[in-house]
């Protein structure tokens, strides 16, 4: 790497960001590699310590036209908040944002700078019983969470960010503060433009605070992992879990044999919970909860999984209660242990919720005839319709990059044909803009490309292109 900053430009962002702010030479390109994907070069690092100092910089690297890629905790996965090969990028980092400004227990809100990790958040909010309910195995920023709206295992009962977001404030590409920090939960007063910075990837500015809605913590919950007598039975399940018990539905999660066999291998301290009969081929995590502590959650469950196999035989074949940790750590150990059985080539896609099963068997099929030495090993958040469609490819042979693009191709057509979502909660970056041209239709393009062209005119604020 090369550090050409101009020496003026040099000189008066240092004194910006002062003596910590301003990282340079090889030190920076610790801010160039993403959690998974996303390996470029940075120009610099900057990390204002304040969101003045994220406008003041903002404004001045705007004279020189430089490009900014916003960076929160770095755990995106789509390889868009790190730079790209040219080596003109300045990463622009928000984890010295970190002030939690309020706790409102009346309100149930928090009021938050962006580099503030959601860990941090809970921390301080589980004080006032409260917590940011979005739930996943990452640790983000909530700068980060807004620019691509996670959503997370807990999506089905909560929301995913969007609905989370009460109050918001961002630099635009010029300098300027926009800023709805009135954390109101009712405000009809014309075009909601906070709403816009939820999931567009950073690219129509900076988020520098916000105001998220929480939740009361969940004192009590109970879970099961089910074996359904077929993957088509799913959603008939989820329906008869969702008109029997509502808003204490909390979790509803797929697993294949496949994927909870790769973390029963790398984790011998995680137990099969049917043994010592097999895995089935499909099991469903379902999860109750509620924020009383009095209420028997677990008897609930018991009663309901024996009323769902009574009254339902052709649904279910076997339900087994257990520790909800121990439960939770068996589907949160699926991700990273694929990644030590091959090649992981991995989906984050979306279809109704109820064509599910037929979207599944469709890709399964395809992939088998197309490329049969890979492992389907798929999990994910059946409760909205989101699969983690992950392949593994045991021995990946030489042409990996030919055979990584026609097994995207063939996945993401598939998910189109079904009407669904090449991206269903990790957002948008360069690891998917292409599918992102090819499947977005052009009008939502060309408005999207607008917008940006309306808040970003020389394009340079973050990492997705929406022409
Ligand atoms: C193990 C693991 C599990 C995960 N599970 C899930 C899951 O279940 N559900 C889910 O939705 N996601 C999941 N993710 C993806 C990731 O954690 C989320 O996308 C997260 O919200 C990213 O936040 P971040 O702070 O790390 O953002 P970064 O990775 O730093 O950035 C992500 C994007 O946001 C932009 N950005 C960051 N901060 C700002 C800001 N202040 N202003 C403007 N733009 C900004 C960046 O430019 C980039 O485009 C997972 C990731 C990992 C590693």
């Amino acid at each position: 790497m090369t550090d050409s900053l101009p020496e003026a430009l040099r000189a008066d962002l240092q004194a910006l960001v002062g003596e910590d702010g301003l990282v340079t030479g090889p030190a920076a390109q610790a801010y160039a590699r993403g959690y998974r994907y996303g390996a470029g070069r940075a120009l610099a690092v900057l990390r204002p310590a304040s969101p003045e100092a994220v406008a003041a910089v903002v404004g001045r690297t705007a004279r020189d036209g430089v490009r900014l890629v916003p960076q929160g905790a770095n755990t995106g996965l789509v390889g868009a908040s790190t730079p790209d090969a040219r080596g003109d990028q300045i990463v622009l980092s928000l984890e010295r944002l970190t002030r939690i400004e309020a706790i409102d227990a009346e309100d149930r809100t928090a009021t938050v700078e962006a580099g503030v990790r959601l860990s941090a958040l809970n921390a301080a909010a589980a004080e006032a019983g409260l917590w940011l309910p979005i739930d996943l195995g990452a640790d983000p920023s909530i700068g980060g969470m807004v620019a691509t709206n996670t959503g997370g295992t807990r999506q089905l009962r909560y929301g995913g960010m969007r609905r989370r977001v009460l109050g918001l404030e961002a630099v635009l590409a010029d300098g300027t503060v926009l800023r709805d920090m009135r954390g109101l939960r009712k405000d009809n007063t014309g075009v909601d433009l906070k709403q816009l910075f939820v999931g567009a990837g950073g690219g129509l500015g900076v988020v520098t605070r916000a105001i998220v809605e929480l939740a009361p913590v969940l004192r009590r919950t109970a879970a099961a992992l089910v074996a359904p007598a077929s993957v088509e039975a799913i959603p008939a399940i989820l329906a008869v879990l969702e008109r029997r018990v509502g808003d204490l539905l909390t979790g509803f999660e797929g697993m294949s044999a496949e994927a909870l066999g790769a973390a029963l291998r790398r984790h011998p301290t995680l137990a099969n919970p049917f043994a010592p009969e097999p895995l089935p081929p499909y099991a469903l995590l379902v999860e109750f909860g509620a924020a009383e502590t009095d209420r028997d959650l677990e008897a609930l469950l018991v009663d309901v999984l024996s009323e769902l196999a009574d009254r339902h035989p052709a649904l279910v074949v076997d339900a087994r209660v257990g520790a909800p940790e121990r439960i939770w750590d068996l589907r949160h150990a699926i991700s990273d242990s694929l990644r030590h059985e091959g090649r992981v080539i991995a989906f984050d896609v979306s279809v109704a919720r109820s064509r599910l099963p037929a979207f599944r068997a469709d890709v399964t099929a395809r992939l088998a005839a197309s490329f049969p030495f890979l492992r389907v090993c798929d999990f994910g958040h059946w409760g909205d319709g989101g699969l983690h469609l992950n392949l593994v490819w045991p021995e990946p042979h030489d042409d990996i990059e030919r055979t990584e693009r026609g097994v995207r191709e063939l996945v993401y057509e598939t998910v189109d044909a079904h009407g669904g979502s090449f991206s269903a909660e990790h957002g948008v970056g360069p690891l998917n803009m292409p599918f992102y041209r090819r499947y977005t239709p052009s009008l939502n393009r060309e408005l999207a490309a607008r917008l940006k062209a309306l808040f970003d005119p020389l394009g340079r604020i973050g990492a997705v292109d929406f022409a």
